[in-house]
């Protein structure tokens, strides 16, 4: 097509996503490649000169980023950048349209033998829910591929020289915020809390983004039957003609839902023929941790997957060999009795409730930067299983506010080291609240980057203070 060779593109950010964008522009015969970022350094120089020798302009360094060229026609941008930034105002004002990789990924498909994707947002479970369908998908024997935020980079995947069956795709709502011709087979909004909204401005923008995931669905839009917010989007959406609602809950399903009818997981929405109203796909035995949210996870996965017709077999397969990623409700150990469980990945308040409601007696680790959210709701829903608190990092005073208003009674531990023998601290904390039978949770509804370099770092921190009171 030539008219990826005459279009004047602009890459904003030459970061992983920046180079794999202006990489593929250039594979697919794009001639006018300039990439744009005010940061330079020698591992950015030696990826310039890489896409430099291919037919990229690239300019590098302070006041980069100060003007959009010219004559540009299209801006493919990168996640860091924010909405309101110079460069995507200046966009705006000449009409020039901003993609995001998601959207160059979809433009840059081969439309003979492009694979369908089933695409999963939510501001948590994203990553788990995509992963579990991959498993299910490839249990039914396709091949399938996690993408986007997780696995392979998308545009990696959709320009492989060996097509996939089916592409399973992660997407942020920063990327859908710049996509607009996205044509999935499903697509599914697993929840909508605050987060991110220093980012998007407000939580109706955030979740507004979130729901053009919708938009040109084919076969199902997926939702979540207890987050009215995601049925919202479903019915706001613009969808291709006889794409179908479909809920996912955690109650016993109507018509048109899976969900759960005592330990079974059961569809009544894609029955075959010859079922008279519902159908198992698996048990809640098959599901690793059955924490009630991630099972929510598994349905949301089980109705993806159905849509695209994979058989209840490969759906119980699939699951039951499925383990989340590391940090994510990780039993780290059990110490005289009590259990100790590692959700360093709970980085903001909606996950951590999630993951305390999946316990009956619980000492909660908490604290780090807050991103502006609030705990009030959460330390409602969860108070009563609370035996104790133990609080750290930068915003640990608005977690023990939200506490000394909902829950007065409950014991709060404030430690106020932040070095690097601090979770120590914290654990032994912990262990002295907690009653054999209890579990001590980390899951500390904030980000780490105020005392560890990541959610992992704060995790592996934890996990080596609990096998340390074993021994
Ligand atoms: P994401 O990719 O959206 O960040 P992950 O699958 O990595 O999601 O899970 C992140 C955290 O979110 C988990 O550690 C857990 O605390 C929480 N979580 C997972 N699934 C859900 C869900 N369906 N609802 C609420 N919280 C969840």
């Amino acid at each position: 097509d030539d008219g990826w060779a005459t279009t004047r593109f602009v890459v904003l950010g030459f970061g992983t996503a920046g180079y794999a964008c202006a990489d593929s522009l250039l594979q697919a015969g794009a001639e006018h490649v300039v990439v744009l970022d005010d940061r330079d350094n020698e591992q950015l120089q030696e990826k310039a000169q890489i896409l430099g020798t291919l037919g990229a302009e690239i300019k590098l360094g302070p006041g980069s980023t100060a003007e959009l060229p010219a004559d540009v026609e299209i801006v493919v941008t990168s996640p860091g950048i924010a909405p309101h930034s110079p460069l995507h105002t200046a966009a705006a004002e000449r009409g020039v349209p901003i993609w995001s990789e998601i959207e160059l990924a979809w433009r840059l498909r081969d439309p003979a033998n492009a694979a369908p994707w089933l695409c999963i947002t939510g501001t948590n479970g994203k990553t788990t829910t995509v992963q579990m369908l991959t498993a299910i998908l490839t249990a039914a024997g396709h091949r399938a591929v996690a993408a986007g935020n997780v696995g392979l980079p998308l545009l990696e995947a959709v320009m492989d020289p060996e097509p996939y069956d089916v592409i399973a795709v992660e997407l942020s709502s920063y990327q859908l915020h710049y996509s607009s011709s996205l044509s999935p087979h499903s697509a599914a909004v697993l929840n909508v809390a605050p987060d991110h909204l220093d980012w998007h401005g407000s939580l109706a923008a955030y979740a507004a983004d979130k729901g053009r995931i919708y938009t040109n669905c084919q076969v199902a839009c997926v939702y979540n039957v207890a987050d009215s917010a995601t049925e919202k989007l479903v019915e706001d959406a613009d969808v291709v003609e006889g794409c179908r609602a479909i809920g996912f809950t955690l109650g016993t399903p109507g018509l048109s839902m899976v969900g759960l009818v005592d330990e079974y997981l059961v569809d009544r929405a894609f029955v075959e023929q010859r079922a008279t109203s519902a159908l198992e796909l698996a048990t809640l035995a098959d599901i690793t941790p059955a924490a009630p949210h991630n099972v929510a996870n598994a349905l949301a996965a089980a109705a993806l997957a159905r849509s695209f017709g994979v058989p209840a077999a490969a759906v119980r397969d699939g699951l039951r060999g499925f383990r989340p990623d590391a940090h994510r409700i990780a039993h780290v150990g059990e110490v005289a009795g009590v259990n100790y469980v590692d959700d360093s990945k709970a980085t903001n308040p909606h996950a951590a409730q999630a993951s305390l409601l999946a316990y009956e007696h619980v000492v909660w680790i908490a604290g780090g930067q807050a991103k502006g959210a609030t705990f009030d709701e959460l330390v409602v829903a969860a108070r009563e299983r609370l035996r104790g608190v133990v609080l750290l990092g930068q915003d640990k005073a608005v977690i023990a506010e939200a506490l000394a208003r909902h829950a007065p009674e409950v014991p709060v531990i404030v430690v106020g080291s932040t070095d690097t023998g601090a979770m120590e601290t914290v654990v032994g904390e912990a262990t002295k609240l907690a009653q054999v039978g209890d579990t001590v949770l980390l899951a500390p509804g904030c980000a780490s980057w105020d005392m560890f370099a990541n959610y992992g770092a704060r995790g592996d921190a934890f996990t080596e203070a609990v096998n340390r009171l074993g021994s």
